[in-house]
């Protein structure tokens, strides 16, 4: 990154210089941008004479040598950068900071409390690629919402119906938070959430339900009909952002935990669990003739002499690129998995026997063409192809058909599709060319 672009770098200002060389350090490791380092009023005025725009957040002391009474933040606040407070002792005027939108506070009265403000910091980092859509009648309401998001650094989207909030759900991409407030034009809350529920889930997209407080069976309402978590109006601005950051960070942890528990560590493909999972089901549909599907195994040709000749690092690169090939040579309805060590199971529905060998000879062919650069090694691999496309009785007797294609694939010489012969018609419905 370069440290110099907007926004690109924190600022840390701290009476004690081991205090700053520790966070500045943290900062630059786990967020992994650059920092820049004050340790009185004097020199932080001198930083943000130039380009005061190059600061994303802010981690400040309350109490420096030249300004002990919080002046400091204040100086920073004008400049419209985030701050993270940073306080030796509990101050009085926490409260007083926190209305003035000082992002969070840290008592630093150890390395862990160092590591708090870091993950502040990361925080403020990442909400800048969050996308947040704030649905309210009110223009003024929803500047207020727009203003406390970005004061945060999220971005914000906006509408002011239940039918603009539905229309930019669907032409928006990555919106990972959704605000609705009761009273909408066209529909209450209740209703709204209860669409959104209908075409995305809990942990696709989640839903922060606000209304006034009044209608006591309200919150339930709306926690009920999907909304992931509730805020009474008025708020207080700091549980506001306390709700917002933990719907955000559940639902991200939930895909995280999916993730990990279907993918393979190293190649990012799915696992085997989840082929045999998936991969049942789709026979299955298969069988009632509700779709066409070509199982395929795919083994990287005289592997270990890649992890021989360059070490298993390079044989890791490699492994992942050939993952990435697949995912990108395939349609997203496919489904790539590791099967184990250098072999991939791929299946693919809609394919007729020419489809078929169009795709995979696509996918052998591109890998064949792809040098893996890692540091000065250069390597070029190629795969066998083993294909099976009729439908037999169960997911396990069809793996077995293409390992027995991918193995006359090796003994006819490596770097080939080999498609086992039909033995029965695969479906009753037309397929995809
Ligand atoms: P063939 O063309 O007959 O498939 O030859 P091959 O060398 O690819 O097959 P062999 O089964 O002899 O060797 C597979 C190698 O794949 C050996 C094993 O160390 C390597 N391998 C398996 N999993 C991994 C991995 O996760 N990382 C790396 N780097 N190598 C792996
Ligand atoms: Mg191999
Ligand atoms: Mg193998």
């Amino acid at each position: 990154m370069n440290a110099s672009s907007p926004r690109s770098t924190a600022l840390i200002v701290d009476a004690s210089e081991s205090v700053t060389t520790l966070l500045a350090s943290y900062v630059r490791l786990a967020v992994g941008t650059g920092a820049e380092t004050a340790h009185d009023l004097h020199t932080l005025r001198k930083l943000l004479q130039d380009r005061p725009e190059r600061f994303f957040v802010a981690a400040v002391d309350f109490e420096l040598p030249d300004a002990d009474r919080g002046e400091a933040i204040d100086f920073v606040l004008g400049h419209n950068i985030p701050v993270v407070a940073m306080t030796a002792s509990d101050v009085a005027d926490r409260e007083a900071f926190i209305d003035k939108n000082v992002i969070d506070f840290v008592f630093k009265s150890s390395a862990s409390e160092i590591e708090n403000a870091t993950n502040a910091i990361h925080r403020v980092y990442n909400n800048r690629f969050i996308r947040i859509l704030v649905i309210d009648e009110s223009s003024s309401y929803r500047h207020y919402l727009r203003n406390l998001l970005r004061m945060h650094e999220y971005q914000t989207l906006e509408a002011e119906s239940a039918e603009q909030a539905l229309k930019v759900l669907e032409d928006e991409r990555d919106i990972r938070l959704v605000i609705v407030n009761d009273q909408l034009p066209d529909m209450n809350g209740v209703q709204l959430i209860n669409t959104i529920r209908q075409r995305y889930n809990r942990r696709e997209l989640p839903v922060l339900g606000m209304s006034q407080t009044g209608d006591e069976r309200l919150p339930s309402r709306m926690l009920k009909s999907g909304a992931n978590d509730y805020l009474g109006k008025p708020m207080v601005v700091d549980e506001f952002y306390c709700r917002v950051a933990h719907c955000i960070e559940t639902t991200e942890y939930i895909r995280l935990m999916e993730e990990s528990a279907t993918r393979d560590y190293l190649t990012r493909a799915y696992n085997r669990r989840y082929l045999f999972e998936t991969g049942t089901r789709l026979h299955e549909n298969a069988k009632r003739g509700n779709l066409t599907l070509s199982v395929a195994m795919i083994d990287a040709d005289e592997f270990k002499r890649v992890n021989d000749t360059h070490g298993h690092h390079v044989g890791d690169v490699v492994l992942k690129e050939i993952s990435a090939t697949l995912s990108k040579c395939l349609r997203q309805s496919d489904l790539v998995a590791r099967f184990g060590g250098e072999e991939f199971c791929v299946l693919a529905t809609g394919l007729n026997r020419k489809g078929a060998l169009n795709v995979f000879e696509r996918v052998r062919g591109d890998i064949a063409a792809m040098p893996v650069c890692v540091g000065a090694a250069t390597v070029r691999i190629t795969v066998s192809i083993g294909v099976c496309m009729s439908l037999e009785d169960s997911l396990e007797s069809m793996i077995k058909r293409a390992d027995e294609a991918l193995y006359r694939a090796k003994s006819q010489g490596r770097d080939r599709v080999v498609i086992a012969a039909q033995r029965r018609r695969a479906t009753r419905r037309p397929a995809r060319p």
